[in-house]
């Protein structure tokens, strides 16, 4: 039996950064991925262009591992609010922040290769991958992970588990957590363009009568798109030819960027919110997509499985250092009671968006101009907005402070 003090079951992105956030604090760690890095279909890491809110970035700072992603990374200097068909616009800038950039566009291969990289490097981090977890129990002080590797049965003790397994998250399950889960009847197809036009680092999120459309900053001036549509449309739009589908996105885009002009690989994600009813048991935390997967309407999920992780790290580098049990419910609630608010202004501000701005009803129409009116004319409700979507409301934990835990 192998033994550690934290197993961590998923090495996608939340998984992954939550054992570089834990290492080099005197803990043992596991991490159980079941997909080996750079195979095609790997989950965690594919063709999507991630969002960084600045808080994330700051996450990656106290991670020391930005420098890595910084080459890959395209600063947003002003974000573009639009809704096709009707009046209201709104935009937000660097300058009305007083930062850098409103967030970074970095494509979700090279966080993970960066954080593979990172993970292979440490010793105090074993990578078991590819493994499969069989079953989970409880003993004691301790929790029992069964796994498969290589086809060799192997069972791991730790005082603590932690679910990063994703929306379909098998650990959860096994602990009986429910879920409150709700169906977009939407389907994101994600890929990249290059305009005819420099972005100019500008971020576009553009509402229409069949889904929202968010056209990004890259490098070699090309923009990432995420184009929702019907799910029941969602085969028919990712069968076009690329002419086709370039002619489709360009109605509904417009031409601000000028003529769309060259489309990358597509992929298509079905969208569901979800919830865990609880984030905390004795001897098990859930992070990132195991604990809230969101509609990806202003780029939120992963941001908000960072700031997970910069907060379960603190309370538990805090709590080995008192001496206590890092598995101990009295520990895992403190993580539970602090991202409690953050969980839900997030989940109900993103699930409230992709609502309104997905529901084609001529009086949401009006509800939503006078929305981005009122966001736009209000500086305040403008600004928690902003915060928001850069990940800088409510208390924030040290590693998004920059500092070391
Ligand atoms: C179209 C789209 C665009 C998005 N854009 C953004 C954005 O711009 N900004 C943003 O912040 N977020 C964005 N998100 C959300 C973001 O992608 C997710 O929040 C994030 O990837 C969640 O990471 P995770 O590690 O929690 O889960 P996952 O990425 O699902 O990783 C889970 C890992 O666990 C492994 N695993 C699962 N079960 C087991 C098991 N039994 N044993 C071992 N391993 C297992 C899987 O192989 C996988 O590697 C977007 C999402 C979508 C769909």
């Amino acid at each position: 039996m192998m033994q550690y003090d934290v197993i961590i079951v998923g090495g996608g992105m939340v998984g992954a950064s939550l054992a570089c956030a834990l290492s080099g604090q005197g803990l043992r760690i596991a991490i159980v991925e079941a997909v080996r890095p750079g195979v095609r279909d790997e989950p965690g890491y594919d063709e999507r262009a991630i969002t960084l809110a600045y808080g994330t970035k700051r996450i990656f700072d106290g991670l020391q591992l930005w420098d890595q992603l910084a080459d890959a990374a395209t600063p947003i200097h002003r974000i573009h609010v639009s809704d096709r068909g009707h009046f209201g616009m709104t935009r937000m800038e660097r300058s009305e922040e007083g930062l850098p950039a409103l967030g970074y566009v970095v494509p979700a291969r090279v966080i993970g290769q960066v954080l593979t990289d990172a993970v292979a490097a440490r010793e105090d981090i074993d990578y078991l991958c590819p493994a499969r977890v069989t079953a989970v129990s409880r003993s004691g002080d301790e929790v029992h992970v069964d796994i498969i590797q290589d086809e060799k049965p192997e069972t791991l003790r730790a005082r603590l588990l932690v679910a990063a397994d994703g929306a379909n998250s098998a650990i959860r399950e096994q602990f009986g957590i429910d879920t409150v889960e709700s169906d977009y009847g939407q389907t994101a197809i994600v890929t990249n363009v290059t305009p005819q036009l420099p972005h100019r680092n500008i971020a576009y999120e553009r509402f229409t009568d069949t889904g929202p459309l968010a056209v990004l900053p890259m490098t070699e001036q090309r923009c990432a798109v995420v184009w929702t549509v019907a799910s029941d449309r969602a085969d028919e739009v990712m069968a076009l030819d690329d002419a086709a589908f370039l002619a489709g996105l360009q109605e509904r885009f417009g031409y601000r960027l000028g003529r769309l002009e060259q489309v990358g690989r597509r992929q298509a994600w079905p969208l569901k919110l979800l919830q865990a009813t609880e984030s905390v048991r004795e001897r098990l935390a859930l992070v990132g997509n195991a604990a809230h997967t969101l509609h990806p309407i202003a780029g939120q999920g992963f941001n908000l499985g960072a700031r997970d992780i910069a907060v379960l790290a603190e309370v538990l580098v805090e709590a080995v250092h008192r001496g206590e049990d890092p598995g101990a419910l009295e520990v895992l609630n403190r993580y539970g009671d602090w991202r409690q608010a953050d969980h839900q202004r997030v989940t109900v501000f993103t699930d409230g968006l992709a609502r309104l701005f997905t529901l084609p009803l001529p009086a949401l129409g009006v509800a939503r101009t006078a929305g981005m009116l009122a966001l736009d004319l209000l500086p305040p409700a403008k600004r928690l907005f902003t915060r928001m979507t850069m990940g800088r409301a409510g208390k924030i934990p040290k590693l998004a402070r920059g500092l070391p835990l």
